[in-house]
Order: structure tokens, then C-alpha cells, then sequence
């Protein structure tokens, strides 16, 4: 069976480059960076390079980047450690409501340990309003927290303004970009951030590996305590072989970035306009042209999201209902609630994420096989018959 992988936002393969420059790091080269002998410091010039290269993408300093073990602790880390170091200035954080679960639900627990937390809505188009970031500036808002693009959507928010406005009223700003790296330029001075999260798996590299950018003079407490690692942000021995492999992404994936993300926009649009054209009452999600060039997002009225993930799993293609991480519950999207997407019509969401290694005859495929699957759902679903809309459009028979 032809297999086609539309799920790049939940994760993508390694890349061979990447495979190989990890192997000697696990036999020939194993040392703990923090040994003094030649075996430590072998890893730990390693890790070094790494550093180097990951801060060269965002256009930040080396010693401003942290290794951690993934987006999520990176999110962790910054939400936790900044708000831990302020509390005794102030105890108001702003986020929004469309943030992934590692933001969110950090910010959560802190409004449960007497944090104050404003959730800042989006509009129609997935954007959250740099003006309400500035109404909901508090004198005691010790951290501002929004999302560089959304994992679900692809939307890119205007961070640049909201840096703006950080600086302006000396607050603390947090970015998750772990869905841009690699796939949209970013460069933590022009963005305005103290701190910015990335992770590895999302751009050809290994999992369990990330990074959390700490802009110089960022007031930071640890969240966890051990050895003297990485500055004392992040305790822990390091994971050598993910971090060589991680900056060696970095570096594949920056690397005429324009030109394979151009080719991954053209398949998206190819995708998009083919779906919309061909399959009745199907909404497509977010921003027309400010999303990620890989991310479409659609609504298939009348059917289940994970109804469609599973018919279109047994044709060979690999795309997710909402997103990866909540797979699996029948919630609705919260994102596509915060946009105004009605709670039943957001059920039948579904995310294509596109990647450097899809092809057009792959997305020929995909036109080929979906508009029978969504015309088989409907025909069973009792909400589409309540509807009438099948009357007329001789899907029902
Ligand atoms: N933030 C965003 C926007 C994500 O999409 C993800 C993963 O889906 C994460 C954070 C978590 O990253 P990781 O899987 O590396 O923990």
C-alpha cells in the first residue's frame, strides 16, 4: 500500500545526515561532558559546537542556549523559572488561549498555586491582538507568554509587536517556536524575546532533545536541582549524541530554507485548493496567508475527525484530528474553540502538515483517496441526513 506521511507538526523521520553524525557520540564517544578526562571533553567540545550552531540560527549567543529535553521542558522551564524568580515582584502572567498544553497547562498549575493568569482570546483567524496583550498589562505582570506558530493551525502571531510592548513596560516575554524553526526565519533580537523555546524532532532531528533560548541577564530559577549543568538552568547529565544530532538538523533545515519551504507552500496550496474544490462543506482553519507553509488545517462538516484519521490511516496516509498531543480524546480543538469554530464542526477537524519529503504525486494521492472516504462518512453519518444537505448532491445513494 502507498503510504504518505501528512503529520510533520506532531513529528518528522530523522534525517540520514542527522543519524550519522549522532552515531559515534553513543560508542566510540560516549564521555559525560562534565569529565575532565579527554573522553569528557571530547563530548563536551561536542556539545560546544551544538551550542554554537543552534544560537546561530535564531541569532542568538552561545552561552544563551540551554539544552533541555524537548519543547515541553524548554516551556517548562522558562514559565516556571521566570515567574519562581519574580514572584516577589508580581504574580500576573499573560498567555493566550490557544497556546500548546505545555504552556498552558504550566500557567494552569501556577493559577492553582495563586498565580494570577489573563488567557488573551484569538480572533476568527487564529491571531491574537497585540492590543489586548497591551490592556492586560498589569503592574505587577512579571511574564507575557504567546506562541510563535500554532501547532494545530500554522497561524503565526505578531510577536514582533508584542516584544514591542514587553519592552516598553519591562516585562519578561516568552515565545514557543517550536513549529517555526526550520521552517520560518527567526532571530530572537528582531522578535524582541528574553526566551524562546525549540525541539529537535519537529525538523529531522532525534526526539527527546530541545532548547530554550535565555536572553543574558533574563532572571531565570531553576525548576530542577541537581549537578551544575548547562549554567544551573537545567540539571542532568546531558543527551550528547540528541544535542549533536539536534544542531545538525538545525543546520540541514536552515540551509536554503526558502526554496524547500517554497516547495512545501506549493504542495500545501495544491492540497488545500484540491480538497476545497472537489469536497463540499469543508472550512479550511486560520490565517489565509500568515500560517506556517506546511500546516493546513480543515474542518469536514458532518464527520468525526478521528473517523477520517482512521479511513485515511488504512488508505496509507498519516494525518491527526486536532492535535497529536490530545489525540485520542474526542474534545474539540480548544484552538478552534478560541477561534469561534463551533464546538460540532470542530469535531471534524482534521491537520495536514506537509514536510521537505512529500511529493505532488503524494498529494495527487491524497486528492484521490480522501472525496471518497469523506463522501462514505457522511453517508453514515445521521447528522449530515438530518442536514439535507445531501439531498441534490447524490452523495447519499
Ligand atoms: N510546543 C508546540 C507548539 C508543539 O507543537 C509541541 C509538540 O507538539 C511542543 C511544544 C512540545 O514539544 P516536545 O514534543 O519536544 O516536548
Amino acid at each position: 500500500m502507498r503510504k504518505v506521511y501528512l503529520d510533520h507538526n506532531a513529528t518528522t523521520p530523522v534525517h540520514p545526515e542527522v543519524v550519522k553524525a549522532m552515531l559515534p557520540y553513543f560508542s566510540e564517544r560516549f564521555g559525560n561532558p562534565s569529565s575532565v578526562h579527554s573522553f569528557g571533553q571530547e563530548a563536551k567540545h561536542a556539545m560546544d559546537e551544538a551550542r554554537g550552531a543552534v544560537a546561530t540560527a535564531i541569532g542568538a549567543k552561545r552561552d544563551e542556549i540551554v539544552f533541555t529535553s524537548g519543547g515541553t521542558e524548554a516551556d517548562n522551564i522558562a514559565v516556571t523559572g521566570v515567574t519562581s524568580a519574580l514572584s516577589n515582584k508580581g504574580r500576573h502572567i499573560i498567555t493566550s488561549t490557544i497556546e500548546h498544553h505545555a504552556v498552558l497547562s504550566t500557567c494552569q498549575h501556577l493559577a492553582s498555586m495563586g498565580f494570577e493568569l489573563t488567557e488573551l482570546p484569538c480572533d476568527g483567524h487564529g491571531i491574537v491582538d497585540p492590543q489586548s496583550v497591551r490592556e492586560a498589562v498589569r503592574k505587577d505582570t512579571v511574564l507575557i507568554t504567546i506562541m510563535h506558530a500554532n501547532n494545530e493551525t500554522g497561524v503565526i502571531q505578531p510577536i514582533e509587536e508584542i516584544g514591542k510592548i514587553a519592552l516598553e513596560h519591562g516585562i519578561v516575554f516568552h515565545t514557543d517556536a517550536v513549529q517555526s524553526l526550520g521552517k520560518l526565519p527567526l532571530d530572537v533580537n528582531a522578535l524582541g524575546v528574553n526566551l524562546l523555546s525549540v525541539s529537535s524532532h519537529k525538523l529531522y532531528g532525534p526526539k527527546g532533545v530541545g532548547a530554550l533560548f535565555v536572553r543574558r541577564g533574563t532572571p531565570l530559577a531553576p525548576s530542577t536541582f541537581g549537578g551544575h549543568h548547562e549554567r544551573k538552568r537545567r540539571a542532568g547529565t546531558e543527551n550528547v549524541s540528541g544535542i549533536v544530532g539536534f544542531a545538525r538538523a538545525v543546520e540541514l533545515a536552515t540551509l536554503d530554507m526558502e526554496a524547500r519551504q517554497g516547495r512545501v507552500l506549493q504542495l500545501r496550496r495544491k492540497l488545500e485548493e484540491g480538497v476545497l474544490s472537489t469536497i463540499p462543506n469543508v472550512r479550511l482553519n486560520g490565517h489565509p496567508t500568515k500560517r506556517l507553509p506546511s500546516t493546513a488545517s480543515l474542518c469536514f462538516e458532518f464527520i468525526e475527525g478521528e473517523s477520517l484519521v482512521l479511513s485515511l490511516d488504512m488508505e496509507g496516509v498519516a494525518v491527526s484530528s486536532g492535535s497529536a498531543c490530545t489525540s485520542g480524546s474526542s474534545e474539540p480543538s480548544h484552538v478552534l474553540l478560541a477561534m469561534g469554530v463551533p464546538p460540532a464542526i470542530a469535531q471534524g477537524s482534521v491537520r495536514f502538515s506537509l514536510g521537505t519529503e512529500n511529493t505532488e504525486s503524494g498529494v495527487d494521492y491524497v486528492l484521490d483517496v480522501l472525496p471518497k472516504i469523506v463522501e462514505r462518512l457522511r453517508v453514515m453519518s445521521p447528522l449530515f441526513r438530518q442536514s439535507g444537505t445531501c439531498v441534490g448532491e447524490g452523495t447519499a445513494g
